[in-house]
C-alpha cells in the first residue's frame, strides 16, 4: 500500500524531523503537540498546496503499471494528480467500487462496477470470505 496523501498514523517534528506515533498526538495534553526540541509536531499527510511525496508516487504508479487487476474504490476520480494515475494501468481487469456511477473516461473500459459505499461493500466481501 502506498499512501500518496500520507497518513495520520505517522507524525514528525517540523524542526528536527523526529517521528512520533499517532498515540503520542492523541495522548498529548497540548492543543498543538510539540517535540522535545520545541518544534511543532504535524501529521505526515500531504495538505492542499503541498507536493505529493515523489518516491511514493513513483512506487504507486509502478504498481499500477504492473497490476493485472486494478480496483478503484471510494473515489469520484476528480482530484488530480491522483485521478490521472489510472491512465498508467495496462492490465486486464478494471473494477470500480464507488457510491455513484463514475462518468470518467476509462481506458481500458471497466469490467465490473459496483455502486455502493466502499466500507459496506468491502465488509460484505470480508464476510463472504470468512464463511
Ligand atoms: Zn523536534
Amino acid at each position: 500500500m502506498y499512501e500518496i496523501h500520507g497518513t495520520t498514523e505517522k507524525n514528525y517534528c517540523m524542526k528536527c524531523g523526529k517521528t512520533y506515533p499517532a498515540d503520542h498526538i492523541f495522548k498529548s495534553k497540548e492543543r498543538v503537540p510539540h517535540c522535545d526540541c520545541g518544534g511543532m509536531i504535524r501529521c505526515d499527510v500531504t495538505l492542499y498546496g503541498e507536493q505529493l511525496p515523489e518516491k511514493t508516487v513513483i512506487k504507486a504508479i509502478n504498481a499500477i503499471k504492473n497490476a493485472e487487476t486494478l480496483i478503484i474504490g471510494g473515489t469520484s476520480l476528480t482530484v488530480y494528480p491522483a485521478a490521472s494515475y489510472v491512465g498508467y494501468f495496462r492490465g486486464k481487469h478494471l473494477v470500480i467500487i464507488n457510491k455513484e456511477h463514475l462518468d470518467y473516461p476509462l481506458d481500458p473500459e471497466t469490467d465490473l462496477e459496483i455502486n455502493g459505499p466502499i466500507g459496506e461493500i468491502l465488509s460484505r466481501v470480508i464476510d463472504r470470505e470468512s464463511t
